[in-house]
């Protein structure tokens, strides 16, 4: 089912993709080997308006819907993926607490500054002893007044490094649990007790920095609370849905990025005096990596469609990550192959591309977990 974009959305798309093309991706190496994202690049995504695209233009943001963010972050996806995880990582998990759970208050406080990319936001589930089962966080808020006292550790926090807030899921209710007892606060990195760890070192995802947050007697006020106290499981749940939509997205611009490179490699290349593009062998590595690529394509909007139709994803949404991010290491496997030995050394896009589509299958719950919920609305009949 092909989404009709309006001419606004399209010309935005254009644009887009003209910019990581032309402007990010000569640096996509320099980024690489500094493992640092060139400071003009982060200020023209601001003048762009990519930190606002999923907060509403009454508080400074673009205020596209799902469908609209799903266009941008597959134009996004072509391009370095630590440069777009450090984006997507503010418009997706890192802001949607706020813009669809938080009280006018601290919309009105935050989201200005998140719009215009003054404010970094990260997202803090993960924990040392929790995973896959974030039902099992052991970060603790005790209520002391008009203030919450957070106690505890969460790691692997993309943004963390360069975060200036962060949605927090802490323990509330111990008896309660992930039914009830689990709270969302907005928690600002000045925040007395809030440290952040040194930098993991990673596999892929240069210029993206992960790092622990430890709280430590950590003050937060009462207004900081996102959504409804006890609530958080549920809403952890809906932000990773939508969150899940935009990694989709993402793999999805790198299966075009990779099949662009390779259909072009291929015809360049030549071995026993012709193109390597002649061999059907080459030639059917191409056909699967488009055709599963736009399979990918249009199960992640469809799921964004649902989403902005206001119906319940969490089915759509998880076979959309699972199925991209699956794709996204096909393809970029199958794009290694076609470049021979060049796809090999890290000088050229497709051993980049390689290294960073692996985690697509591990973060924002790993495709174990995917099937799990899948398999899990399948047998409760939705
Ligand atoms: C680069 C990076 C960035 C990240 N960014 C963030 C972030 O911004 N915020 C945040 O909160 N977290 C973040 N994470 C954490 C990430 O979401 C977790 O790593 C992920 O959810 C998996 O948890 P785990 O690593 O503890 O693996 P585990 O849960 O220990 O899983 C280990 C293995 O067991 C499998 N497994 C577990 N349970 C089951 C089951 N029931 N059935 C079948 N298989 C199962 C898993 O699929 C996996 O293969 C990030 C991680 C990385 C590496």
């Amino acid at each position: 089912m092909a989404v009709a974009l309006t001419d606004e959305l399209e010309q935005m798309k254009t644009m887009i993709k003209s910019f990581v093309d032309n402007e990010v991706e000569p640096y996509a190496q320099q980024i690489e080997d500094e493992d640092a994202i060139p400071p003009h690049l982060i200020e023209k995504a601001k003048e762009l308006g990519l930190f606002g695209i999923s907060i509403p233009e009454e508080y400074g943001g673009i205020g596209l819907n799902t469908v609209g963010k799903v266009a941008v972050l597959e134009q996004l996806g072509r391009t370095h993926n630590g440069y777009v995880s450090l984006i997507s990582a503010h418009t997706g998990i890192g802001s949607t607490g706020i813009v669809k759970l938080g009280s006018e208050y601290l919309k009105q406080k935050y989201l200005p500054d998140m719009a215009s990319g003054k404010k970094i936001a990260a997202f803090a589930l993960s924990e040392p002893g929790a995973g896959s089962d974030a039902t099992n966080i052991s970060t603790q808020a005790e209520k002391r007044g008009n203030e919450w006292v957070l106690n505890g550790t969460k790691h692997f926090i993309t943004n963390a490094p360069v975060a200036d807030v962060f949605t927090v899921f802490a323990v509330t209710d111990k008896e309660k649990g992930a039914k009830g007892g689990i709270t969302a606060f907005l928690v600002e990195r000045d925040f007395p007790g809030l440290i952040v760890g040194k930098k993991d070192k990673k596999m892929g995802l240069r210029g993206s920095y992960t790092a622990q947050v430890i709280f430590e007697n950590c003050i937060v006020p009462e207004e900081n609370v996102i959504g409804e106290v006890g609530m958080g499981y549920m809403n952890a749940l809906r932000i990773l849905g939508e969150g899940r939509v935009g990694l989709a997205a993402r793999a999805v611009g790198s299966c075009d990025k990779l099949i662009e490179l390779s259909a072009s490699y291929a015809n360049e290349r030549v071995q026993f005096g012709q193109p390597i593009a002649v061999n059907q062998g080459i030639q059917w590595m191409l056909a699967d990596m488009a055709t599963e690529t736009e399979a990918a394509r249009a199960l992640t909007m469809m799921a964004a469609e649902k989403i902005d139709a206001g119906e319940k994803v969490i089915k759509e949404a998880a076979m959309a990550k699972l199925y991209a991010s699956e794709v996204f290491n096909k393809v970029a496997d199958k794009a290694l192959q076609i470049h021979g030995g060049i796809g090999y050394i890290a000088e050229y896009p497709v051993e980049r591309f390689y290294r960073d589509a692996r985690i697509t299958q591990i973060y924002e719950g790993t495709n174990e977990i995917q099937r799990v919920i899948i398999a899990r609305k399948i047998l409760a009949g939705d």
